[in-house]
C-alpha cells in the first residue's frame, strides 16, 4: 500500500458531471489487482476532511520524455460528481497536489476455469471493471454489458474495446443501444451461454436482480460493493455491510473497506436492501 502526495496529470470532463482524473503514481501498476481502489484526498486540512474512495479504473506510463529519464507512471480513476469531495476533484487541473492511499481492499477472484466472462456494468461501476476485463482478454472470452441513463452516460466504451472487449450497451431512455434495463440484457445473455462467470459492479438494485438471475442459472457471480467509508482501512466500521447467515444473535457482518469492496454474491445477505 502506498500514500502517495503526488499530482494531478489531467482531470477531463467526458460528459457533464462525469469525469476521467489521471494521476502520477509510480510502482502503483505491480501493486493492484483488478477491483482494488483508493482513497483520494484533495488536500491537507481540506473539507471534507475524510478521505473519498475511488475504483482504480486503469494504470499505464506517459509517453516516454526525451530526457533520459525513465517512463512516468499513472493511475486512472473514473468519477461522477455527486457531493462537495467530487465537486472539489472537478475543479482540479493538472500539476495540482493529490493524495492517494492505495490500494486497498480485495479485488476480484475469479475461478481460473477459461470460462467466458461476463462483465456487468450500471453508470459509473463501469470504473473497477476495466482492469479485469483488460487483465483477463487475452486469457478468455470477455464481455461488457453496460447500463446507464442515457448515452452522455455511456462511459468507456473506446477503452474497452481496444482491449478486445465485445461491449453491449443498454440505455434507460433507448438514446443508446438497447432501450431498458442490463440486467435483462444480462439474462438473454446467459439463456444462450449458461456457462460463464460474472463480475458485476452498480447500484444496489441492478446488483440485487444481478444476483438473482445469476443464482437463477447456477453462474458464478462476484460484486463490487459501494458503501458509504470513512477510513478505507477498516478501522471505523462505517461500511459494514451483513453477510449471509447473519442474525442479531449470530451477527455476520463484513467491511466493504477490507472485506470487500468485491464479494462473492453467495457471502452477502441480500435481504438487507429492500
Ligand atoms: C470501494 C468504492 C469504490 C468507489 N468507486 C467509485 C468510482 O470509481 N467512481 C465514482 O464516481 N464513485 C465511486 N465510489 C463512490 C464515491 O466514493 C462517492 O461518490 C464519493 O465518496 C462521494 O463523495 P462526495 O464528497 O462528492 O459526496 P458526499 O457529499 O459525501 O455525498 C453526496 C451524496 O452521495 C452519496 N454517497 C457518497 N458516498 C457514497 C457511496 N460510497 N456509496 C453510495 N452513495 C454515496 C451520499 O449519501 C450523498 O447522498 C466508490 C465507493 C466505494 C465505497
Amino acid at each position: 500500500m502506498k500514500d502517495l502526495h503526488t499530482k494531478v496529470i489531467s482531470n477531463q470532463e467526458l460528459a457533464p458531471g462525469f469525469f476521467r482524473m489521471r494521476v502520477l503514481a509510480p510502482g502503483f501498476g505491480a501493486q493492484v489487482r483488478p477491483g482494488q481502489f483508493v482513497m483520494v484526498r484533495v488536500r491537507e486540512g481540506a473539507t471534507p476532511f475524510l478521505r473519498r474512495p475511488f475504483g482504480v479504473f486503469r494504470t499505464g506510463f506517459l509517453p516516454p520524455e526525451c530526457d533520459g529519464l525513465p517512463p512516468k507512471e499513472y493511475l486512472e480513476i473514473l468519477y461522477k460528481v455527486v457531493g462537495q469531495g467530487t465537486a472539489l476533484m472537478a475543479a482540479l487541473h493538472g500539476g495540482d497536489p493529490l493524495q492517494v492511499l492505495g490500494p486497498l481492499g480485495a479485488g476480484f477472484d475469479l475461478p481460473a476455469d477459461g470460462k467466458e466472462l461476463i462483465l456487468v456494468a450500471g453508470g459509473i461501476g463501469v470504473a473497477p471493471l476495466f482492469l479485469l476485463g483488460q487483465t483477463l482478454a487475452p486469457h478468455r472470452p470477455v464481455r461488457l454489458l453496460l447500463g446507464a441513463r442515457c448515452r452522455d452516460e455511456v462511459l468507456a466504451v473506446t477503452e474497452f474495446e481496444r482491449a478486445g472487449i465485445e461491449t453491449y450497451v443498454a440505455t434507460d431512455d433507448g438514446s443508446l443501444g438497447e432501450k431498458g434495463l442490463v440486467t435483462q440484457v444480462l439474462e438473454t445473455c446467459l439463456k444462450g451461454s449458461p456457462s460463464a462467470v460474472v463480475a458485476a459492479c452498480g447500484p444496489i438494485s441492478m446488483l440485487k436482480e444481478t444476483n438473482r438471475i445469476c443464482s437463477s442459472y447456477g453462474v458464478f457471480l462476484q460484486v463490487s460493493l459501494e458503501a458509504l467509508m470513512g477510513c478505507g482501512v477498516g478501522a471505523c466500521l462505517g461500511c459494514v455491510v451483513k453477510g449471509r447467515g447473519h442474525t442479531e444473535l449470530a451477527p455476520r457482518q463484513l467491511t466493504v473497506c477490507e472485506d470487500g469492496p468485491v464479494f462473492r454474491s453467495d457471502d452477502i445477505d441480500w435481504s438487507q436492501w429492500p
